[in-house]
């Protein structure tokens, strides 16, 4: 008899996730199977990590190579792969340094400590980051608190002090924030987590100029939209508008934890007394998974080749918001797409499209976001938007 591994879950596990009943066991490409042999398109991609797919020889060669040679050592000598991947980060985007860790919230923990002293330096004192409703920034007590979501029901208060949430894509909002307390602006140049929320053409740029002015620093926290998500290597080249740190995580070790935030010179103010550090942060085992991605993206065009697939794939969900009454709007840039329903049904269209093998995320009860492997086909494209359009109606029609 097959294990059951969904009660083991329930007795072992915790319960901070609602899962979907699969127990996928292996990934290639676009694709998975269950524990029963079932096979899935994945439009979830590990949730916007697995960039050039599941089980990418590249990622897999790297990572035996790698263990075989050397795991781990500790930021208290040098080591190659940490090195190779902080020269390729940089010399392919704007930003001057860099510093890895292990996760998104990590990552944006420490673009807080920059900006905090920063501004203890640069701006008498301040300390406040100033994020946005919707957005999405971490689980941990910092990062939870940056997180644009009402805390007062909060079961996890007090929580820590020094972020200022405002409406997202709204600029006069974000100057009527500002004060003498204010250190910094945090941003995702698209929101993911809070429905795949793309800002009004000129509002990066706005909050460029006004950080600029008032002598904040712009962070972007890209650890959604970094590593070829929006079609560029970087979220912000979308919109050309430049951050003085951003902060990566999910896509950039293909599917291997590693968080990273880069700074430009003038922001990365740390200084060598233990002010930051981290025991695995930057270990050889992952820098050399996320090198190998990250020169798979640059040297196969992945980013253009997102582009084009997110072309592709959102204008089938045009033609299925064109045919289809129940859907109220298609959103996103690259490959990280959004569908809005008009019913709360997203659970339930999550279900119908499991049972005809194809893999979703609900950000919301009435929202599906989909984002897939970068190297995604347009054969596996056509076949997801049945899978998706048939489900959909299937939810709507029991809904
Ligand atoms: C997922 C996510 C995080 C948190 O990353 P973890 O690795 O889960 O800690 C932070 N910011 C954004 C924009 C994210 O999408």
């Amino acid at each position: 008899m097959a294990t059951d591994w969904k009660a083991i879950e329930r007795k072992y596990y915790m319960f901070c996730v609602r899962r979907q009943p699969i127990v996928i066991v292996r990934g290639e490409g676009t694709k998975v199977w269950d524990d029963e042999g079932k096979e899935y398109l994945d439009f979830t991609a590990g949730w916007a990590v697995n960039n050039i797919g599941h089980s990418n020889p590249v990622i897999a060669e790297a990572v035996a190579e790698q263990a075989r040679t050397l795991v781990q050592t500790s930021n208290q000598f040098y080591t190659v792969p940490q090195l190779e991947l902080a020269e390729m980060l940089v010399e392919n985007s704007c930003l001057d340094k860099v510093f890895f860790c292990n996760s998104g919230a990590e990552a944006n923990e420490g673009a807080f400590k920059l900006a905090r002293k920063y501004g203890k330096q640069r701006r008498n004192g301040a300390y406040e980051v100033i994020t946005a409703s919707n957005s999405f920034h971490g689980r941990t007590l910092s990062t939870w608190s940056a997180t644009g979501k009402p805390h007062d029901e909060d079961p996890f208060l007090p929580l820590p002090r020094g972020f200022v949430h405002v409406e997202y894509d709204d600029i006069s909002a974000v100057r009527e924030a500002t004060t003498d307390r204010t250190a910094a602006v945090m941003v995702e140049p698209v929101q993911g987590e809070g429905g795949v929320n793309v800002p009004s053409e000129g509002y990066l740029a706005e909050l460029r100029q006004w950080c600029d002015e008032e002598g904040l620093l712009l962070i972007f926290d890209e650890v959604q939209t970094g590593l070829g998500r929006l079609g560029t290597l970087f979220g912000y080249e979308v919109s050309g508008v430049e951050p003085d740190v951003m902060t990566l995580a999910k896509g950039l070790g293909g599917g291997v934890p590693i968080g990273a935030f880069l700074a430009k010179d003038h922001a990365a103010v740390f200084e060598p007394k233990g002010e930051h550090g981290s025991t695995f942060g930057g270990n050889a085992l992952t820098c050399a998974a996320a090198a190998a991605s990250t020169r798979y993206i640059i040297e196969n065009d992945i980013t253009d080749r997102a582009r084009e697939m997110g072309e592709y794939l959102k204008a089938g969900l045009q033609r299925i918001w064109d045919s289809r009454d129940f859907v109220t709007e298609v959103r996103g840039v690259g490959l990280l797409l959004a569908v809005e329903l008009d019913a709360e049904v997203s659970a339930e269209a999550l279900t119908a499209c499991n049972e005809r093998g194809l893999l979703l995320n609900a950000p919301k009860p009435t929202t599906i976001r989909i984002m897939p492997p970068l190297t995604i086909t347009k054969d596996e494209i056509d076949i997801g938007l049945e899978r998706l359009e048939a489900g959909l109606v299937e939810a709507v029609n029991q809904g």
